[in-house]
């Protein structure tokens, strides 16, 4: 018979489109763990994705050639115009991410505050209904709709009230703080409320899952129980999805002759070098400070090492527009030249710093070339760079140093060196170690760490949320 239809909707598209003239667009398939997740869900259902199409039409003839340019990608774009600043940049990435990251509300304005919460509150929910109003026109009965992270948080208890028999999922990508962080955001129960009208929700960890069943008992008086939270008899279910890569991918990668040749160029420049790599979107979570502060600190204590070994950060550019990220930006270009200017020399610096982003067979001639992968995140969802580094690392077992507040801490910590990335110490010495680590245990560790990446794919991670919200909607149908 026909496959069922899956309707997946998350804030971007995962389409790049580019205008190429006054109704042409190029598009392009932006690969991440989402995308690759549904690769392997695009089997067996109708997919269809629906989202912001990561750039602003302003005019009918655009909107329309887009549409039907994304038609051909199954993709459906929903425009957020004069909404988008106000909702993403300010609610989403000013106020969601820094509480679901531990960072607190930001501090700054205390004058306006009152006005500039209100406004962007209001404007994360229109654009959810501006989200709802794009399944409306395309849902079918028996759709199934699959909502993504904490851009759509509205978005479940919108569908619900829509239709109740649509069977919604919702995926949370970032981590879940502890309820006495979460506690402080003013619209706490409202979006607590409508995230538990979904019939399934996924987190990455246990612990990120176990944080928000205590929180809705704590904030809402419901009852955790073995499948999830029950409030006012309501039961929905939540469970554990850690998210993961297509392997696959960057072992072929790895094999191209032109990525071969761009491996032996940089073992080239790097001769007689040990590299440590770094790569993270700059944002204040991946503890970008910490880590050049380890690094400082590593230096100092080890000054045999000053003139074998360098720091590759790429430094891939986001969100500029929040103010956060401005000062966070400037705080690492001051770090870098202290670092540098204490320990370089005329021909050599310590810390290769680049505000930019690396093409994909460049990323994986850099993961592979590495000795050691230094991931300091302060707190990360799953952070899939590291997976991406072991991936590439068949040939040379190169060392992974993980913070244990990063998602991937709880599956890839048997294999890594686990560090807390507040103690300078603990990170100066989990470099050293890694550095020095004898050939066998790094085989040891690399076979640990790669059984894992390989197992958990993202294909997996789809595969086993589809399964699950089949089956917690069937049980939910038969208890009514
Ligand atoms: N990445 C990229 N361009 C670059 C460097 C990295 O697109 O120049 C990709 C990288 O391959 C990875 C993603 O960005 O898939 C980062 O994902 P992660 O989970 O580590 O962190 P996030 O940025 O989602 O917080």
């Amino acid at each position: 018979g026909e496959k069922p239809r899956l309707l997946v909707v998350a804030n971007r598209l995962p389409v790049s489109a580019k205008r190429t003239g006054e109704n042409s667009w190029s598009l392009e398939m932006s690969p991440g763990g989402l995308v690759s997740g549904l690769l392997g869900v695009r089997a067996q259902f109708d997919t269809k994705w629906i989202g912001w199409p990561g750039v602003d039409v302003y005019d009918d003839v655009g909107k329309k050639s887009l549409c039907s340019s994304l038609a051909e990608m199954k993709c459906i774009p929903v425009f957020l115009e004069e909404v988008f600043d106000q909702y993403y940049n300010g609610y989403c990435n000013g106020i969601l991410w820094p509480i679901l990251h531990h960072m607190g509300l930001p501090q700054e304005d205390h004058n306006d505050r009152n006005k500039t919460y209100q406004t962007q509150y209001d404007a994360f929910k229109k654009a959810n209904r501006m989200f709802l109003d794009v399944i409306k026109e395309n849902y079918e009965e028996g759709d199934i709709v699959w909502c993504h992270d904490y851009h759509l948080m509205f978005l479940p208890q919108y569908l619900k009230e829509y239709n109740s028999k649509i069977k919604v999922g919702w995926f949370l990508h970032s981590p879940f703080p502890s309820s006495e962080v979460y506690k402080t955001l003013p619209s706490r129960s409202e979006l607590l409320r409508s995230v538990l009208a979904a019939d399934l929700l996924g987190f990455h960890t246990y612990d990120f899952a176990r944080h928000f069943v205590s929180t809705c008992t704590r904030i809402l008086g419901a009852e955790g129980t073995h499948e999830g939270v029950m409030d006012h008899g309501k039961v929905t279910r939540v469970a554990v999805f850690p998210i993961g890569i297509d392997p696959d991918r960057f072992i072929n990668t790895c094999e191209l002759p032109e990525v071969k040749q761009q491996m032996n160029e940089l073992k080239e420049r790097f001769a007689g070098k040990k590299v440590i790599l770094g790569v993270d979107r700059l944002d204040m979570i991946k503890g970008i400070p910490q880590k050049f502060l380890g690094f400082e600190k590593f230096l100092e204590e080890n000054p045999n090492w000053r003139d074998k070994v360098v720091l590759v950060q790429i430094a891939v550019p986001t969100r500029n527009d929040v103010p956060e990220y401005r000062k966070v930006k400037a705080q690492v270009h001051g770090l870098v030249g202290r670092i540098n200017g204490r320990f370089g020399c005329v021909s050599s610096l310590p810390i290769h710093h680049l505000d930019c982003s690396v093409n994909f067979s460049y990323l994986c001639a850099l993961y592979a070339i590495a000795d050691v992968m230094l991931v300091t995140s302060l707190r990360d969802g799953m952070n899939l760079v590291s997976y991406e580094f072991v991936a590439c690392q068949e040939a040379k077992k190169g060392v992974l140093v993980l913070s244990e507040f990063a998602g991937a801490g709880q599956s890839l910590g048997a294999g890594a060196l686990l560090v807390n990335p507040w103690d300078v110490i603990e990170v100066s010495s989990a470099i050293r170690e890694a550095l020095n680590m004898p050939a066998e245990e790094r085989e040891k560790r690399h076979k640990v760490n790669i059984q894992y990446v390989k197992t958990y794919s993202a294909k997996k991670w789809g595969d086993d949320f589809m399964s699950e919200l089949n089956e917690t909607f069937s049980e939910s149908e038969m208890r009514i």
